[in-house]
């Protein structure tokens, strides 16, 4: 049977609420599946349902995010990401943990984390710390089920201003942190309130996202799909939550998913009015539309194409959400299989093109002599963990235009 995915068309900004009237559109990408999904046989990917994909901006708190909004329920369904199968990110919750255990060292904090993942964060935070996980996917369910001793209490449901009045949460907590969670929220003006209000007065809120200017950097273009509904500038991020009362302490550019943003922020209360960022961000997203616009003559497709047209065969390593849009955006370029360290995704096809995901001991003398490393921002760790490969490791990303 064909699965529909249900979405709809957003009637104004996620983030401040802003009419559609103030949402201005900046790229029109192919139709595309759910970069989450992986298919459990080539018919059910060839089956899978495509979307059209947009990106547009806020014109008055400049945050910027996809026009079709999947339904949270076909989202998280499909949702196969455990955060510690990934070694890049396993270190980097580990120097995370490391951060926020000196931040608060002299006290106990109650900690709560928005999209805990599988604990990847709470279980590297210290034992005397109160910690709470809040999270819908099943991935959280599961690891947290199947843990004998958890370290965490698991909602396994969305942060939402309503779940903070239900669980009585008013002034509860003293930190709360979201790692790479904020860009799957449909009502971010909600989840903001929702932690306006839990947090006790001078309470902190950690956020790690991606960076919109990193993508507009290297044109990454393959970071934009359904599930990532939201992405963020320093600018847009400092402007909303200041709407709410918070101040920003501090930040740092840090490398992780090829580019993201750490801020801390504090609940002071003294409420800040929104400025304008369009005006930066409009030139460079066009400059991102360019480089979409013209992907087949990416040096990297060039030489693809040329081996394919030679009669070799080309491969790809990383099956993540990237890899999703990637072979989903260039149709033309027939990969053999696509290679991925997860269990979660090993023996399944990538939706629509029905690419094989295999695991990486089919990197043998047999394999492809062109393998495109999908999962670029992982590129060094790939190498270095597959040394006997006897082919070229190419990358697509990031693109750097001559201005
Ligand atoms: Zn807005």
């Amino acid at each position: 049977m064909l699965e529909t995915v249900p979405y709809t068309i957003i009637d104004r900004c996620r983030a401040c609420h802003a009419p559609s009237s103030l949402l201005i559109p900046a790229l029109e990408m192919d139709p595309m599946p759910l970069a989450g999904q992986f298919c459990i046989s080539r018919k059910e990917a060839y089956d899978a349902v495509s979307m059209p994909l947009s990106w547009i901006i806020c014109e008055r708190c400049g945050l910027v995010q996809v026009l079709e909004d999947v339904n949270d329920r076909a989202l998280f369904k499909h949702y196969n990401y455990a955060s510690s199968t990934v070694g890049g990110l396993v270190r980097h919750f580990e120097q995370f943990a490391c951060i926020l255990a000196e931040s608060y060292e002299n006290s106990e904090p109650a900690f709560l984390e928005i999209g805990c993942n599988d604990g990847v964060l709470l279980n590297k935070l210290p034992a005397t710390w109160t910690k709470c996980g809040v999270d819908p996917s099943d991935v959280a369910r599961t690891t947290h089920e199947s843990a004998s001793d958890a370290a965490y209490e698991l909602v396994n449901k969305p942060f939402t201003s309503t779940l903070v009045d239900r669980k009585q949460w008013t002034g509860k907590w003293d930190v709360i942190s979201g790692s790479n969670c904020l860009a799957h929220i449909s009502d971010l003006r909600d989840v903001f309130e929702g932690v306006a209000s839990a947090l006790r007065p001078n309470g902190e809120f950690w956020i790690e996202v991606h960076d919109l200017d990193a993508l507009l950097d290297g044109s990454q273009w393959d970071t934009i799909y359904h599930e990532h509904k939201a992405e963020w500038s320093l600018d847009a991020l400092t402007n909303c939550l200041g709407t709410l009362g918070f101040e920003r302490i501090s930040f740092e550019r840090i490398p992780m998913h090829g580019g993201a943003l750490r801020c801390r922020f504090k609940k002071t209360g003294e409420k800040k009015y929104l400025q304008g960022t369009t005006d930066t961000y409009l030139p460079k997203l066009e400059k991102l539309s360019l480089a979409y616009h013209r992907r087949n003559e990416h040096p990297t497709v060039r030489t693809l194409r040329s081996a394919v047209k030679n009669g070799q065969r080309i491969a790809a390593f990383g099956a993540a959400g990237r890899a999703n849009v990637y072979l989903n955006q260039m149709v033309d370029l027939t990969f053999t299989w696509i290679v991925d360290e997860s269990p979660l995704r090993i023996g399944k096809f990538i939706p629509c093109v029905g690419t094989p995901i295999v695991d990486p001991s089919s990197l043998d003398q047999e394999a492809p002599k062109k393998c495109l490393i999908t999962a670029w921002n992982y590129k060094d760790d790939i190498i270095r963990k597959n040394p006997n490969y006897p082919g070229d490791w190419l990358t697509a990303f990031p693109i750097h235009q001559e201005s």
